[in-house]
């Protein structure tokens, strides 16, 4: 078998910008620029600085012209509550050059050397539209994906442009690629760490990395609907009925591997008097994982030599729960295992305890890394490979 074959996806046919020569090229770029703003301004801009080497190399190898393409949260339509202005200033400080900003319609008569358009979800984005696809492709020579995480959807701009312009991976698709491709190939121990609010968001993730995993440690809110399906008490605590058949009729599949916690941070509301217990009482609920529980991951954890970790053992915002969190990074920081982290919450509770620089893979992408993990062959990827 060819190693650099991972379930269907072949990394040796990625076609990446070194394999293109973009001097002189008009080239269309998607990021994700799907960051958390407040008050106009950009908040955190991880996944804006993430875009920087693809942006900094089209720059360096003299395109004609840059762009960028990206999609803010979920308008219905044209709303300026979602507009990305406060991502070109921040884009513009990180580049210190100057970004054009303009609506989709007036990209005809733009010229900057590097423009950012108005989101695109204002337009028909999550149509998968070829209209806006066709229009699109008419103003570049190549397109250049880089939002990979929103690779798992498959939109205008994750599939549709790509039918109508010569595509290639950017060099943030690239390097997730790379990482998250390892955890077909894991060292072992691997263990899995998964934790954060739903079980229904995350479960066929689960019932993959019980395939591939030697331990699936799992954390957070979404224990609690696993322990109710297995008959166990789980007070107040968050559940969701309506996947309590499905966590039953799954069961046997992965519990050899699926470790659950032992004890808890319980409380009769999050303001409440906090006690721990390894027995939720009926009038209480439990916010995060206790003593014994933590001690049993950090275990793990010096014994993994792979770690992947998505989701918060509890609820960390608040301080009084956040300490199955925040040893969960402490442990992780100090380990030697390769470790891959990913999802929304999951890195903010990262960065409050530690910081990027020190995990060998933190992916941009949340959901679209559980995907990957699923299967790897997203749709916003398919058009990246050599026939
Ligand atoms: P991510 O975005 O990193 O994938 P999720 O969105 O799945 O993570 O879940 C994060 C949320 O889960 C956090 O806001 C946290 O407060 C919540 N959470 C975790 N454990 C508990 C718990 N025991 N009770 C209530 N909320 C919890
Ligand atoms: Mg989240």
């Amino acid at each position: 078998m060819n190693s650099n074959e991972i379930k269907g996806l072949d990394l040796n046919k990625l076609k990446t910008l070194k394999d293109v020569n973009v001097e002189g090229k008009v080239v269309m770029l998607r990021t994700d620029y799907n960051v958390p703003i407040v008050d106009g301004n950009v908040i955190n801009d991880f996944r804006i600085r993430k875009s920087l080497p693809t942006i900094r190399y089209l720059l360096e190898n003299n395109v004609k012209r840059i762009i960028i393409l990206s999609h803010l949260k979920n308008p219905k339509g044209y709303d300026k509550a979602f507009t990305l202005e406060p991502v070109k200033n921040k884009l513009q400080e990180l580049l210190q050059t100057p970004v054009e900003f303009v609506d989709l319609e007036k990209l005809v008569g733009s010229s900057g050397k590097i423009t950012l358009v108005e989101n695109i979800r204002f337009w028909k984005e999550k149509e998968n539209d070829s209209f806006l696809a066709k229009f699109l492709s008419e103003f570049a020579d190549i397109y250049v994906f880089d939002a990979f995480s929103v690779a798992h959807r498959k939109h205008t701009t994750t599939w549709m442009l790509m039918e109508y312009l010569p595509t290639y991976a950017g060099f943030l698709v690239e390097e997730e690629i790379n990482a998250l491709s390892k955890i077909f190939q894991p060292e072992k121990p691997f263990l899995a760490i998964i934790g954060g609010a739903k079980i229904s968001t995350k479960l066929n993730t689960i019932k993959a990395l019980c395939k591939i995993a030697d331990y699936v440690y799992v954390g957070g809110a979404m224990i609690f609907t696993i322990m109710k399906a297995l008959g166990m008490k789980v007070g107040k605590s968050l559940i969701e009925p309506e996947m309590i058949e499905t966590i039953k009729n799954e069961w046997n599949e992965i519990k050899d591997k699926i470790i659950l916690p032992k004890d808890f941070i319980v409380a009769k509301n999050p303001e409440a008097e906090a006690i721990l217990t390894d027995k939720i009482p009926d009038d209480s609920a439990a916010y995060d994982i206790g003593k014994k529980s933590i001690d049993e991951l950090k275990e793990l954890i010096s014994k993994a030599n792979f770690v992947v970790w998505n989701g918060p053992m509890g609820m960390f915002e608040n301080e009084r729960f956040e300490n199955g969190t925040k040893e969960l990074v402490k442990a992780l920081e100090q380990s030697n295992a390769y470790r891959i982290v990913g999802g929304g919450e999951t890195i903010t509770a990262l960065e409050a305890w530690s910081s990027i620089e020190r995990f060998d893979h933190v992916s941009t992408g949340g959901g679209a890394m559980l995907k990957f993990i699923e299967n790897p062959m997203l749709p916003g990827l398919v058009h990246l490979f050599k026939e």
